[in-house]
């Protein structure tokens, strides 16, 4: 399942506003961007403002009013119980700018165009082309974003910055992952597009999203288990990378179930040959009931087959099992599992829930909230969101 498929179903093809702004993002100076991180997740008054940047009022005043000018930020009166008269709120302008976000998974490429607070305005899927490599990656996005802002009639110059997902570790080297196609570093994107760009792991997408959230989490574990199993981490509040943006690849820690089967990483035994999509559909599969899809093994669950579910609980308890030392490790408020299973019953996760609660102290299980993720997709909108705002006003 790619980032975005099924965001159709709950976005608001809405045309974006038509914003005329009177600077670009890198005129704003360091006072101003700081204010634009203040108010990113919740409007703000003048009187909370000024507290929080250490300023007076009429420096508050005045820098707001700068940025209300070029378009970055809107106000709004609110009433409150036991005031006369409305007060101002601040808010970043969310159609203040336009971003695309586009997600690739083994078979296809899925992208949106976004205001910057994850509203989605057009929104498109199509199969990777037989060529894979940065070469292509970068032409696929190119053919996709003239379509698709030619069709919801956004002029290209609005878009100012582009977050892409890969399902691969993400580094800033040019290193060859053998079950991502993508391959691409930021600067392919951002020399042929003409703006920022970021190129990032897709469950560390998610994890920053469901991190946003859930704001009181301040440590999160985000599972997808698809084609392989990958995570992302948020520990106290930072996105955790790693050496060469391998941190959370958990498919490939070894069980003892998996044997010595050999796994694309170049190790043996690794989970994801065992709990992965297709090593579920493998292994159910039988002469007299074959399973080719993910939607085949999707149906034979929906419809009570017994051993389809058992199959996925048992996938659950490996995956828990592989995740046991991290878990105790991070000691996450959160772990949240993504996937095409994660939304039809409670079988995988609570296959998780149960290895986790033998293996892991009862202090950090009691605390720990497994969670299935309904729309991971919803949640990977969130988190690319946050990628581009820190894109566009870096502090
Ligand atoms: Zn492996």
């Amino acid at each position: 399942m790619s980032l975005l498929t099924l965001l159709v179903l709950e976005s608001r093809f809405e045309p974006g506003a038509n914003m005329t702004k009177s600077r670009s993002t890198s005129a704003l100076d360091a006072d101003e961007l700081a204010l634009m991180h203040a108010i990113r997740h919740s409007p703000r008054s003048r009187a909370e403002l000024a507290e929080m940047m250490g300023w007076s009022r009429n420096t508050v005043v005045a820098k707001l009013a700068g940025l209300i000018e070029a378009g970055w930020v809107t106000e709004f009166s609110e009433l409150q119980a036991g005031r006369g008269r409305p007060f101002a709120r601040y808010a970043v302008n969310p159609a203040a700018a336009t971003t695309f976000i586009a997600g690739f998974d083994v078979e296809s490429v899925t992208a949106a165009i976004c205001q910057i607070d994850g509203t989605i305005l057009a929104w498109e899927r199509q199969q990777l082309p037989a060529v894979s490599g940065p070469d292509a990656a970068v032409m696929t996005l190119d053919d996709m974003l003239k379509r698709m802002t030619g069709k919801a009639g956004i002029p290209r110059q609005q878009i100012e910055a582009m977050v892409v997902a890969a399902n691969g570790p993400v580094s800033d080297m040019r290193v060859t992952v053998p079950w991502s196609k993508v391959g691409v570093l930021p600067s392919d994107f951002s020399a042929h597009f003409g703006m920022k760009v970021a190129v990032e792991n897709d469950a560390n997408i998610v994890a920053l999203g469901v991190q946003r959230e859930n704001p009181q989490a301040s440590s999160v574990l985000a599972l997808l288990v698809e084609t392989g199993i990958g995570a992302g981490i948020v520990f106290s509040g930072q996105l955790n990378r790693g050496f060469s943006g391998w941190a959370g690849e958990v498919g490939h820690i070894p069980v003892a179930a998996a044997g010595d089967t050999p796994c694309v990483c170049g190790n043996r035994g690794c989970v994801a040959s065992i709990a992965s999509n297709p090593a579920l559909i493998r292994s159910i599969s039988t002469k007299d009931r074959p399973l080719k899809t993910v939607d085949d093994l999707r149906g034979a669950v929906i419809s009570g087959d017994t051993d389809a579910i058992m199959a996925l609980r048992q996938a659950g308890r490996h995956i828990g099992e592989a995740i046991t030392g991290l878990v105790i490790g991070l000691a996450p408020d959160i772990i949240s599992v993504g996937g095409s299973f994660a939304k039809i019953g409670d079988h995988l996760i609570a296959g998780i829930r149960e290895s986790l609660s033998q293996r892991t102290p009862p202090a950090i299980s009691s605390h720990l909230r497994i969670l299935g993720m309904q729309d991971h997709n919803r949640s990977g909108i969130r988190g690319a969101s946050e990628i581009a705002f820190d894109l566009l006003f870096p502090r």
